[in-house]
């Protein structure tokens, strides 16, 4: 396959030496060495996230999805209410788990709103939990974390919080947002291969586990081997030594620094392409990710099709309804000006308008 550059949320440009680990030879895992390497991931990755005391990391070899059916499996029954935040493709992932697994749940459909107003979110008091995606990655949408999560303390609610496109790029912090779960994924923020999705519980929220539903999703079975710095089943070695590495990194520069880069990044290429015959599509964008409309006649599926046919690069389509009409610039991984610059002189390029710097 032709390298092109790439602009989508997940997978995302990796940096040089994550990438060279992933060219060496696979160790075998059942041993001391490698209990370490997961020791480590989950001390790095629990103080990354504020996570409370004695909160616990679950490392599963699959993509995001099943991190999401995985929790709403072990966490909530068929006598729960739950509420998803429904803002489009990720919040119905929500719904259909819910839907299959026979989890009663309320399916609140979200438009142009971040939720940093909870008032109408008071008739549902009475739920026992909400189902959230802290970035709806469809359409650019950051929910306002801080509100939904005083919302959940306050009534008693279990906070399950899908945090996987805005982890790294955007503040992600459990003890301010009153977080009971968290879902992560290894190929968004992170910047690694697909294949590795992590669950972060607290202890009042592992308390809570409903019984096993499934083997290899059996969440307490990897809290029991997590005990020993091991998984019940043969993960994706190459890519928890990446993860190893790249959490260590996020320590050492701070995540703070690494959410700030992603800001610079999102800012400067919003504000670059002002010019241009495409707005924001809405007021809530993460530094994730920017989704533009265009302004003009153009169609965004056409932009699209032709940024990778004439320059080699792959921003992302959107399906559906909003084919035509948005598409989405990821800002995710080792993302640089110099990198970004190369969509930008592009898309002025596209529309024959000369930048100026
Ligand atoms: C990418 C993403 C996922 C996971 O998708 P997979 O393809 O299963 O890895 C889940 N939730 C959100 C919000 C995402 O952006």
């Amino acid at each position: 396959m032709k390298n092109k550059y790439i602009f989508t949320p997940g997978p995302v440009k990796m940096a040089d030496d994550i990438l060279t680990i992933g060219a060496k030879q696979t160790p075998y895992f059942r041993n001391y060495e490698f209990s370490k390497i997961i020791f480590e991931c989950e001390k790095n990755l629990l103080k990354i996230v504020n996570a409370p005391d004695n909160s616990r990391v679950l490392f599963f070899t699959a993509s995001g999805t099943a991190g999401m059916e995985a929790t709403v499996q072990n966490l909530l029954s068929c006598d729960d209410e739950t509420l998803v935040i429904n803002g489009g493709g990720f919040g119905q992932r929500f719904v259909d788990i819910c839907n299959l697994h026979k989890i009663n749940n309320i399916n609140y459909k979200v438009e142009n709103n971040n939720l940093s107003d909870i008032s109408n979110l008071e008739k549902y008091k009475n739920i026992d939990a909400i189902l959230i995606n802290a970035h709806e990655t469809s359409i650019g949408l950051l929910y306002n974390l801080s509100s939904v999560g005083d919302f959940c303390k306050r009534n008693n609610i279990l906070n399950i919080v899908d945090g996987i496109s805005m982890f790294v790029t955007d503040e992600l912090d459990m003890k301010k947002f009153n977080i009971d779960a968290l879902i992560l994924s290894s190929q968004k923020g992170l910047a690694l291969p697909p294949g590795i999705s992590m669950i972060v519980l607290t202890p009042n929220t592992i308390s809570k586990l409903q019984p096993p539903t499934s083997i290899y999703f059996d969440f307490q079975s990897y809290l029991d081997d997590g005990l020993r710095g091991q998984t019940p089943f043969t993960p994706a070695v190459t890519i928890l030594l990446q993860l190893h590495e790249r959490l260590k990194q996020i320590i050492e520069n701070g995540i703070k620094n690494e959410v700030s880069k992603a800001q610079k990044i999102a800012n400067y290429f919003r504000k670059s392409v002002e010019p241009l015959p495409l707005q924001l599509y809405n007021e809530y964008m993460p530094n994730a990710m920017t989704t533009l409309t265009p302004s003009d006649s153009k169609q965004a599926s056409t932009i699209v099709n032709d940024l990778d046919k004439i320059y080699n690069i792959i921003v992302t389509p959107n399906g559906g309804e909003l084919k035509d009409k948005i598409f989405r610039v990821s800002h995710m991984g080792a993302m640089t000006k110099e990198y970004t610059d190369i969509l930008i002189d592009a898309l002025y390029n596209y529309y024959n308008i000369k930048r100026k710097k």
